[in-house]
């Protein structure tokens, strides 16, 4: 099996990713005109066929969420794509949207004639300000080469996109914050329901896909689905965008096929560990991913695999450790992102995250109390259940896979072991 591969990723360098009359000429709108020709069924049972699922972090299946958004019944619609790309480790939407961001317009497109929509946003993380004029022009040329706009090459169909900026918060990622953000409000989670597909953007339903699953629908679309599951495995068809950082030779973003190892994109794309010393750990889907020691190594990159572990692939950010890093110093970073991204709105995650930090302050010096770590185990759990949003339900997954795992150096400078069992907890002392 090849351990990297270009499907998504085709268009790479072919483009300087704002000629399009290039894009055209290399295959672009190709998928288009599929849906043009075919019908939005067609475009549906293609999705379907591959399995795609969403790719920021729920791995929520993609023909499922369009059907229902095809078979809404509104007067108006709106396609959000969410391109807050704010998890640390996680930089591949940066990367379609520099060098094929036509592909991520084209997928809007197809979204919205799929549904039966006529305005599309793209919502784009204020740390990216170079890629939000490239945006901009993409879309100015896209109308003026008749693609966006009244008569979407030339049919009967219209469609038109909009550029909207954020203004640096984390949770801008959570889609209903992001349309709080964007109606001029406070980047905040709305309670729910209603859902976002029911109410979204000024209360009218909006169907969001993030940048890399609209590329993917993209190049599903331009080069079909049987190609799609050429790559992959039975239960998880197709390639992944890696993020790949941390104590790496060869950090960067690489297309995989699903069911290469973790062995594999650590030691063979990227290259091993920097330093001479050996891997230690690594984090998966960002901070909100648990952080795992080496059994993990062999195990392949799929959805079945992984989830058998409760990892979430979700944005596909690994992020490597070795044997010179500490990991309570490293889950002290988390947990201080944490403190700072956490809107504020429920005192689980408001209060949690600050509390979990001063907890965790105590850990890394050796001043813990026993009891003070099982007050982490009781603070996680509370966050998990009683947050509001998947900040504060996901914030803890860190500290937890670490106190339980990483024994030997969470309790080396305190002088006691606690050992957790399911929801028993035990306590030793040495
Ligand atoms: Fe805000 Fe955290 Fe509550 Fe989400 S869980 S609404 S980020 S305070």
């Amino acid at each position: 099996m090849n351990k990297t591969v270009s499907f998504v990723t085709d268009n790479f360098n072919k483009y300087d990713g704002l000629n399009i009359k290039k894009y055209i000429e290399i295959g672009g709108f190709s998928g288009l005109k599929k849906l043009i020709e075919k019908g939005p069924d067609f475009v549906i049972s293609e999705l379907k066929e591959t399995g795609l699922r969403g790719r920021g972090g729920a791995a929520y299946p993609t023909w499922k969420k369009w059907d229902m958004g095809k078979k809404r019944i509104a007067k108006d619609k709106y396609i959000l794509c969410n391109a807050d790309e704010g998890e640390p480790g996680t930089f591949k939407d940066r990367e379609l949207l520099d060098k094929d961001p036509y592909s991520v317009l084209e997928g809007m497109i197809i979204a919205g004639i799929t549904i039966g929509s006529v305005k599309g946003y793209i919502y784009i993380r204020e740390e990216y300000p170079n890629i939000q004029d490239k945006v901009a022009k993409c879309i100015e040329n896209a109308r003026n080469e008749g693609v966006l706009g009244e008569s979407v090459l030339g049919t009967d169909y219209s469609f038109d996109i909009e550029l909207y900026t954020g203004a640096g918060a984390y949770i801008c990622g959570e889609g209903s914050a992001l349309i709080e953000s964007m109606e001029g409000k406070s980047g905040r989670p709305r309670n729910k329901p209603p859902r976002i597909g029911t109410k979204g953007f000024m209360q009218v339903p909006t169907m969001v896909n993030n940048v890399e699953t609209f590329s993917y629908v993209t190049a599903i679309l331009r080069y079909g689905s049987e190609e799609y599951a050429n790559y992959g495995t039975s239960e998880s068809k197709g390639t992944k965008l890696i993020s790949l950082s941390g104590n790496i030779k060869n950090p960067g973003m690489y297309e995989v096929p699903f069911g290469v190892t973790f062995y594999d994109v650590i030691y063979t794309i990227g290259g091993g560990m920097k330093s001479d010393s050996p891997f230690k750990f690594l984090q998966l889907g960002g901070v909100s991913g648990p952080i795992m020691q080496k059994y993990i190594l062999n195990t392949p990159i799929t959805y079945e695999n992984t989830s058998a572990y409760g990892l979430p692939i979700g944005s596909g950010a690994i992020t490597v450790g070795d044997e010179t890093n500490n990991v309570v110093e490293f889950l002290l970073g988390v947990q201080k992102f944490f403190v700072h991204e956490s809107c504020g709105k429920c005192t689980p995650c408001r209060e949690g995250n600050i509390q979990l930090k001063q907890l965790l302050l105590k850990l890394n010096d050796g001043t813990i109390t026993e009891e003070e770590v099982i007050r982490i185990e009781r603070i996680s759990n509370t966050m998990k259940i009683a947050s509001l949003c998947g900040l504060g339900q996901t914030a803890p997954t860190a500290i937890l896979s670490v106190i339980r795992y990483f024994t030997n150096d969470v309790y080396k400078k305190v002088g006691f072991h606690v050992d957790f069992d399911g929801d028993l907890v035990k306590h030793y002392l040495e």
